[in-house]
């Protein structure tokens, strides 16, 4: 059964009562070369495990079923399910959660889905709800090794932009927390059914085992990043003003500079150790100021 075969999509589409479902996001891989790249790539072993999310009708799956040791997909539309059931029949490495994965208890399908098997990530993502999952997926603490995503090509951009770059911004230094993410490939619109608006391309983003800054306080690193952000166009210490309403601007600068930046240094020129920094040098201004 090829999947990337237009009439094969629309013939179990027919056959199962299917309709593309905007609202899930729902566009078909129907480019050959495209699944088979991206479970090449998605950085797993063959002795791993692979955690999808949104199978659709088995596109992807069927390519990483037939590399990796187990494949268990998390699908929110239950009308696919029994397609999949078809799709997916010759693979005894499969199977398929029907839930929606923002709100599945990660650690637990973990558990109990691979044990200590190595696991990675790899999925066509619905892109109604792309950072959502993957900071989802980053903050969940799990252990994945990597996470292998196709996502819109601007989100791409942004995610794997560099210090300086203009599409640097927060959501890249929040997944700088986590993880290196490097783009693999792009992919036109017209390897989709329906084609989406957008230009896509594949990500991925490996998993540091370790933190690579250490902080006094992570939720003041995550304010940091939030306000360094908030108004790029500004200096650093007049983004973060806004956001640490608690020190006054005199306060921000000392605090900045304490933790040897120049005064009026901007938030996007700086990397994820270096926000650390400052999220630290804060820290202390703050409880020095409470008294404490
Ligand atoms: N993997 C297929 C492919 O590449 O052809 C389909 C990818 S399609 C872009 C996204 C898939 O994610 C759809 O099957 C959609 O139903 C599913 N989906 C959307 N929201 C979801 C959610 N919150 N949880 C799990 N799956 C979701």
């Amino acid at each position: 059964m090829k999947l990337t075969s237009l009439n094969e999509v629309k013939s179990i589409m027919e056959k199962h009562g299917l309709r593309f479902n905007k609202g899930y996001g729902q566009n078909f891989l129907i480019n050959e070369a495209v699944p088979r790249r991206i479970a090449e790539e998605c950085g797993a072993s063959q002795e791993s495990a692979i955690l999808e999310i949104g199978p659709g009708i088995g596109t992807l799956s069927q390519e990483l079923c037939k590399l990796y040791k187990k494949v268990v997909a998390v699908e929110i539309d239950t009308t696919l399910i029994p397609a999949l059931g078809e799709t997916m029949a010759e693979f005894d490495n499969f199977k398929v959660i029907n839930a929606d994965i923002l709100k599945v208890d990660l650690a637990a399908l973990i558990k109990e889905e691979f044990g200590d098997m190595p696991l990675t990530v790899c999925a066509n993502l619905p892109y109604y709800i792309t950072t959502p999952i993957i900071m989802g997926l980053l903050e969940s603490g799990c252990r994945f090794d990597n996470i292998t995503v196709m996502i819109q090509k601007e989100v791409a951009l942004r995610l794997c932009a560099k210090p300086g770059d203009s599409d640097y911004g927060s959501v890249t230094a929040s997944v700088a927390r986590y993880g290196k993410a490097s783009r693999l490939f792009n992919v036109s619109a017209g390897s989709f059914v329906p084609a989406p608006k957008v230009d896509s391309a594949v990500i991925r983003i490996e998993v540091d085992k370790e933190r690579k800054y250490s902080v006094k306080d992570e939720k003041t690193m995550t304010r940091v990043i939030r306000g360094a952000f908030a108004q790029r166009r500004k200096t650093l210490v007049n983004s973060l003003s806004s956001e640490f309403s608690e020190l006054s601007k005199e306060e921000l600068t000392e605090a900045v500079v304490g933790a040897s930046f120049a005064p009026d240094i901007r938030g996007e020129k700086l990397g994820i150790t270096e926000f650390a920094l400052v999220a630290d040098s804060i820290y202390d201004k703050i409880q020095t100021k409470r008294g404490k």
